[in-house]
């Protein structure tokens, strides 16, 4: 194995550890930077350590922010009556691009790690509690249970349903199907 380039198969490694990423595509990219595209390269790994030492949770919300708080918690202009929750931040991507929601959200990965009273605060003031969680039996049980801690609240609760596709993530729901879903929602 002396023929190997430490350097570039460290590369390779560093892409293949990377969600979506398999061997071959590693392959072409650690080439890409290291032989044809050197200066690609050095604007990745800039941004790579910006992004890294800049984005962090809204204090609020959890969504992805560069303050304290969110650009959307920020915004005076939301809809506050209306709080979406969601299971990654990533999916805050995909609704707003749709543009059918204006309110506010909340992101719940992992319900193990929910903090109920901060939930509670965010929910002061809400009239409407949207679910937007791929459809599966996993979050079924996840809605059952965050309805449950919020037990009390004078909230009603809906969810997405019609168009989502059970087991599919919501960033790979097109836009158009992911708008008639927020339209459409159901009380549960
Ligand atoms: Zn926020």
């Amino acid at each position: 194995m002396k023929h190997k380039v430490a350097a570039f198969e460290n590369l390779v490694e560093a892409f293949h550890a990377l969600p979506g990423i398999g061997k071959k595509s590693a392959v072409r990219l650690a080439y890409h930077i290291a032989v044809e595209n050197g200066f690609v390269g050095v604007k990745l790994a800039q941004a790579i350590e910006d992004a890294v030492e800049t984005v962090r949770k809204c204090l609020h919300c959890h969504n992805m922010s560069e303050d304290e708080l969110c650009g959307i918690c920020a915004d005076e202009s939301r809809d506050r009556s209306k709080l979406c929750i969601v299971q990654s931040a990533k999916d805050i991507l995909s609704i707003e691009e749709s543009g059918e929601f204006g309110g506010v959200y909340y992101v719940i990965s992992r319900v193990e790690d929910m903090d109920t009273r901060h939930l509670k605060a965010a929910v002061e003031g809400v009239d409407e509690v949207i679910f937007a969680f791929p459809p599966s039996i996993a979050t079924d049980t996840m809605i059952l249970y965050i309805e449950d801690k919020l037990e009390g609240t004078p909230v009603v609760f809906t969810k997405i349903a019609q168009g989502v596709p059970t087991g599919v993530e919501l960033e790979n729901i097109d836009i158009m199907s992911l708008s008639r879903a927020l339209e459409s929602r159901v009380r549960i």
